[in-house]
């Protein structure tokens, strides 16, 4: 594809590495999942009985395993979520639930950051969570392990410490939406595109970062995430 002249630079195309390949996952969109996990919902303040909810961050957002992470401005209360990250090399509408896993080219480890003080006047006042969620450097995200390697994980550990403290342990069999789930209903909305990430939600213990700590995110049998959080330069 031939790109026209532009009037400032193009900026870089968001990708993840993969585990094992030279070549890269270009990412196309970020969906996210709210409310998966029963006990977050219910730490949350929220009736585990509610539907989970969609949201998005744009791919802009997207760091890397091991990159620094900035404090955001305009935030007292900038929280961990730790979730499995789903990749789509395929795309589609009204995907069947049966042959969603026909989709997924891999799995990898995601932080949700969220401005939690913006989001609780959000919702107070019904507002839309861009600036919750939506922000700088919201989106630290491992390589992807392709699905071919490692299977469809329903199982298994999902964790994230801060300084070396456990924060946050769950199982990935506690999704009250499980993966294939999530793609069909998120495809009854959208039309799901490869490089299409999704971020399916938290189990509960979120909770803030400071400057200075050392994130470790992981879902077992996928990856470890490591990032640090750090002051933010002014531009
Ligand atoms: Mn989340």
């Amino acid at each position: 594809m031939d790109t026209p002249p532009t009037i400032f630079p193009l900026w870089e195309l968001p990708m993840l590495p993969i585990a094992g390949r030279a070549e890269r996952f270009p990412v196309h969109r970020i969906f996210c999942i709210g409310r998966n996990y029963a006990e977050h919902v219910r730490e949350m303040g929220n009736d585990p009985a509610g539907k989970p909810i969609f949201f998005t961050k744009p791919s802009s957002s997207l760091r890397n395993n091991g990159d620094q992470i900035p404090y955001p401005l305009a935030t007292e209360n900038f929280h961990h979520e730790v979730e499995l990250v789903v990749a789509l090399d395929k795309g589609g509408t009204n995907i069947p639930i049966e042959q969603a896993q026909d989709h997924i080219y891999g799995y990898a480890v995601g932080v949700d950051l969220t401005r939690r003080d913006l989001q609780e006047v959000a919702k107070a006042k019904g507002q839309p969570w861009d600036a919750s969620k939506a922000f700088d450097d919201s989106a630290p995200c491992s390589e992807l392990h392709e699905a071919r390697q490692i299977g469809h994980p329903s199982r298994g550990a999902i964790w994230l410490s801060v300084n070396g403290e456990m924060r946050q342990q769950g199982n990935l069999n506690q999704l009250i939406w499980n993966v294939p789930e999530i793609i069909s209903a998120l495809s009854q909305s959208f039309h799901l595109q490869a490089g299409d990430l999704i971020f399916t939600g938290t189990p509960s213990g979120v909770g803030p970062l400071e400057i200075g700590d050392q994130v470790e995110a992981a879902v077992e049998g996928i990856s470890v995430l490591r990032f640090e959080i750090v002051e933010v330069a002014d531009a």
